[in-house]
């Protein structure tokens, strides 16, 4: 991994001093691995820990420490956080040794077996992460990846998320930069993966620790908060809790604890950010949490005993209970929660839950496994893996529209919906009808109509409520539209729908291109895909897909074509006169690396010098060059000569389908005009960053601004503005002016429009 300086930097100890320290953490990992494994393991754990050991021994941690320390440690929270057993541990000794040491794959299958070194393939592919793409498709590509090895062992990604905990806690030793790129990573992929999986207890930290780099400032206002008031809230906590630890007595229920718990600072921190309230508004700065020691049989009864008990002492919230013990979440969470009226006036949320419920609220389903009795809860997990398979392995091949619409699904609530045979759907809350069939069936959801609910008649698109029995109506007659996207919220729903419309539009674009070969005869050409390419280009239609459906729905008139002139299969364009010949130009040094302008066209044109207005062109959109960047130019059809960056993304297409096209530019010194640029902003989110950005922009550097847009997910922004600038050195000029503001991490220009 990146992360870890390789090199021996600082030596703290002594070496035998340091293989102590190594032997007292493995030992201690022994200890706490006991209860779960067994008596045969040991021995194995051993010879993985040795063989970490020897590959890792030249490498240290940034903090100075030998590596091994941070494989120990991953196994450690393995075994004691997230309940897994010997072969997880072993692969967590392990994890990091593919990918960082000369030791392979078929080295661990040989020496400690192919059952570790399939999670370890598979902990080593999710780990490589590529800098060059835009962070938020990097993390799309990235959480891809996370899940489809997910979908194969779920202790890989177990595994995953306790290496990323201790990365986490040992984070401050990583310099800012990156402390930042892997909090806001851990944010927006890892934190809501554990909670899916029901690791709570992991879940919470790895916000807390995060926010503490991504909004360093609000974390410590509120844990300062948080300790200004502790005295006077654990106060009230036991002047709450006496009444009914009595009652709970009196009534035979002996065994409990019962205790008030603060919510987390990252769940505060959001509150006040989401809901625009301050820290002295907030109410539910803790909740009450009944801890029930039953037997299995007792469980439902018992929970429901401590309910009415709690609701003698003090008046419950009936909008505000909440009964995830007789249907647990998808998660496998099971509780009840309930808030009711406590002294002075305050709500107070007190959770009701036995002993093993409450080890699996903590841990998630690992610890879930330990409970035999658990099935039902285990096949949601099983039915939520299925899910993630399905739209996985569907050709929807965008990582951003996948990621947006998985995390919908990560994060919102759920809601439960009854088929007319009774079986109980689970499906996001906001999901309408159309949803719902697509969950049951792709077939149903294609050919959904409408719905019965509870007896009334509903249109495809209307929003479920909990508890609905729903009753698909269908018609043979009913396929697919567009308009379905804007009413439907599960990924298997939009995956299905936008695989079948692209089908159908690539079957209509069939026709079309009988209609277009027919017409080309006509006029004497041959159908060629290039061919097909330029028409869609010079009509300005999206792709050639688009241009043969058009041709097809007669959206497009095919007679157009006689219009155009045709020469040796291409479309001829009009004559260059305004170029400016000179022969003999290569591109500048230092450019090797980046397409060749074909020789048989060394044509160089000098714009913005005294010839500028002389020549037709103009500034390409998708990569918006500006005076000074390294440009070619493209002959189009009838926009003139179109500029772009050398680096363009469009670059080497272009050279490779239309090197006839391509002339070489050189700026003169002389740039009248302005240019449209982009620059996307990252940073950490406060209330006067905007404020700051725009004066320095606009006020101290007198740049025009056209638009500006941001975004912000949990405390980290994104910023994209289009500015008018007049050349290169203006752009890296203004680059370093954000670069200095305030909470500002980084500047980038970027070509998407
Ligand atoms: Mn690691």
């Amino acid at each position: 991994m990146v992360e870890y300086v390789k090199k021996l930097t600082v030596k703290p100890y002594s070496a035998e001093e340091e293989e102590g320290v190594i032997q007292r953490e493995f030992e201690s990992l022994l200890r706490v691995a006991r209860p779960t494994i067994k008596p045969g393991d040991a021995k194995k754990i051993r010879a993985a820990f040795e063989l970490s050991k020897d590959a890792h021994r030249e490498m240290r941690r940034r903090s100075g420490e030998p590596y091994i320390l941070h494989p120990i440690a991953v196994a450690k929270i393995v075994v004691q956080e997230i309940g897994l057993g010997a072969t997880s541990i072993i692969a967590a000794l392990l994890h990091d040794v593919v990918e960082d040491t000369s030791v392979t794959l078929e080295d661990i299958t040989k020496k400690i077996g192919p059952e570790t070194a399939k999670l370890i393939d598979g902990l080593t592919k999710i780990s490589s992460f590529t800098d060059n793409v835009s962070v938020l498709s990097a993390q799309a590509e990235n959480l891809k990846k996370v899940l489809l090895t997910l979908s194969d062992d779920i202790r890989v990604i177990l595994i995953k998320i306790a290496d990323r905990l201790h990365n986490l806690r040992t984070l401050k030793s990583m310099p800012e930069a990156k402390q930042f790129k892997i909090s806001s990573e851990t944010l927006y992929i890892y934190a809501p993966l554990a909670h899916r999986l029901g690791l709570y207890a992991i879940k919470s930290e790895l916000e807390d620790l995060c926010l503490k780099y991504t909004a360093r400032e609000s974390y410590i206002e509120i844990s300062d908060k948080l300790a200004e008031t502790k005295k006077q809230r654990n106060k009230y906590i036991s002047e709450f809790i006496r009444p009914l630890k009595l009652k709970l007595e009196e009534r035979g229920l002996t065994n409990f604890e019962i205790y008030g718990r603060p919510k987390t600072i990252y769940s505060i921190w959001n509150k006040i950010h989401n809901k625009q309230v301050a820290f002295d508004e907030i109410y539910d700065l803790f909740a009450i949490r009944i801890i029930l020691d039953t037997s299995l049989e007792d469980e439902k009864a018992e929970c429901w005993k401590a309910y009415s008990i709690i609701t003698d002492c003090y008046k419950p919230n009936p909008q505000r209970l909440r009964d995830w013990i007789s249907t647990p979440k998808s998660n496998g969470y099971e509780s009840l929660h309930l808030t009711v009226m406590g002294p002075k006036g305050k709500w107070v949320e007190v959770q009701i839950r036995t002993k093993r419920m409450d080890e699996i609220a903590e841990k998630g389903y690992a610890a879930h496994w330990k409970y035999k009795a658990g099935a039902d809860a285990q096949s949601a997990l099983d039915e939520w893996l299925a899910k993630v398979r399905e739209f996985l392995s569907s050709p929807s091949a965008n990582a951003l529209d996948f990621m947006t619409d998985f995390k919908h699904n990560l994060y919102e609530t759920e809601l439960y919906c009854f088929t007319p045979k009774g079986d109980i759907r689970t499906l996001p809350a906001g999901a309408t009808i159309l949803d719902f069939a697509f969950d049951i069936h792709t077939g149903l959801g294609c050919s959904c109509i409408g719905a019965k609910i509870n007896g009334k008649l509903y249109a495809i698109s209307h929003k479920l409520s909990n508890g609905d029995q729903i009753e698909i109506l269908t018609s043979k007659k009913q396929k697919p539209h567009e308009d379905w996207l804007n009413f439907t919220i599960t990924s298997k729903a939009r995956t299905k729908i936008k695989s079948m419309l692209k089908e159908e539009k690539r079957l209509v674009a069939e026709d079309g291109k009988e209609i277009l070969i027919r017409k080309l005869k006509s006029l004497k050409q041959d159908y060629s895909k290039t061919l097909v390419e330029e028409l869609a280009s010079y009509f300005k239609m999206q792709d050639s897909m688009t241009f043969l459906y058009n041709v097809a729905t007669k959206q497009f008139d095919v007679n157009e074509l006689k219009n155009l002139t045709f020469q040796a299969g291409h479309i001829l364009l009009p004559a260059t006169t305004h170029a400016d010949k000179k022969a003999g130009a290569r591109p500048e040094e230092g450019y090797k690396n980046l397409p060749e302008i074909p020789d048989n066209r060394a044509n160089e044109l000098f714009i913005f010098n005294d010839l500028a207005d002389k020549v037709d062109y103009t500034i390409a959109t998708c990569c918006q060059p500006v005076a000074g960047d390294s440009v070619f130019g493209f002959l189009t059809i009838n926009q003139g000569i179109k500029i772009h960056r050398l680096d363009c993304p469009n670059a080497p297409d272009l050279f490779k389908k239309y090197s006839y096209r391509i002339v070489n530019i050189k700026w003169g010194s002389k740039s009248p005009v302005s240019f449209l640029t982009g620059l996307r902003i990252t940073g950490i989110d406060d209330v006067g960053l905007i404020q700051r950005l725009t004066v320095v922009i606009s006020d101290k550097l007198r740049i025009n601004m056209r638009s500006l847009a941001f975004d912000t997910t949990d405390g980290v922004f994104e910023g994209n503005i289009s500015v008018y600038v007049k050349d290169i050195e203006q752009i890296e000029d203004l680059i370093s002016h954000i670069k200095e503001i305030d909470g500002v991490y980084d500047v980038k220009r970027y070509d998407a429009m």
